[in-house]
């Protein structure tokens, strides 16, 4: 079995392959390594391997990590899950990004809790149900504008870009979906407005690269088979 340090050398080596092959900078992708359902333990040996950025779906579980690895000053936490609005304030408490926005609703009160909270600007990425229902979660391509202002509104938060998730296990679909993310952010002020594409997971960041991501949300390849 390979270490989490040998995973994340070989992720990185296919996001420096994926990049060059779409005629990318590589540096221009960076990795956000989820860790969601995975102990603390395997947090620390990924940071000790000079890994940064986490990703985390569930608001307890956020939580209970980031307080169990405060020592870890410099760690990024990254917010992926589904995100109700009362328990924006566990996300708003820890999360440097958060990458599920999917109404006006929780960017109010996100951006209330982040502002309550004190801490820096939170950046923001609206994820969108670009494939609509096939996806579980995310905001409708037609509300993406309201979600948009609403997330403008709030000081609290740094509109960063957009997000999406395919339904699982079909490559071509996934790679449908994030040509269409890359065209619905064209379509609401390109990469000036909303200049971070959050696409592409263990299975898929391939495609996700070659269709524009800057963020790759990449799991099971580092951690193991949940
Ligand atoms: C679990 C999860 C991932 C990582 O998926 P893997 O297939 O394990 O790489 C990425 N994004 C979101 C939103 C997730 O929930």
């Amino acid at each position: 079995m390979s270490t989490i340090a040998e995973n994340l050398a070989a992720i990185r080596g296919r996001i420096r392959d994926a990049a060059r092959a779409a005629g990318r900078d590589p540096a221009s992708v960076a990795l956000v390594a989820v860790s969601k359902k995975k102990p603390a333990e395997a947090i620390r040996e990924a940071y000790a391997a000079g890994h940064r950025a986490f990703g985390e779906s569930y608001a307890q579980e956020l939580d209970a990590k980031a307080r169990d690895l405060a020592d870890l000053a410099d760690i990024e936490w990254h917010f992926i899950g589904h995100l109700q609005s009362n328990k924006a304030k566990l996300v708003a408490a820890h999360a440097r990004v958060v990458h599920s926005i999917d109404g006006a609703g929780l960017a109010r009160e996100l951006g209330r809790r982040v502002a309550l909270a004190g801490r820096p600007k939170v950046g923001a990425l609206i994820e969108v149900s670009v494939a609509g229902e096939a996806q579980k979660h995310g905001a409708p391509p037609s509300e993406l504008g309201a979600v948009i202002e609403a997330v403008r509104a709030e000081a609290s938060l740094d509109l960063r870009g957009l997000m999406t998730m395919p339904p699982a296990g079909d490559l071509d679909e996934a790679r449908r979906t994030f040509e269409a993310l890359a065209q619905l952010r064209d379509r609401h002020g390109g990469i000036a407005a909303l200049p971070e594409l959050s696409m592409g997971m263990s299975d898929d960041l391939e495609a996700g690269v070659a269709a524009g991501a800057t963020l790759v949300r990449v799991g099971s390849a580092i951690f193991g088979a949940r």
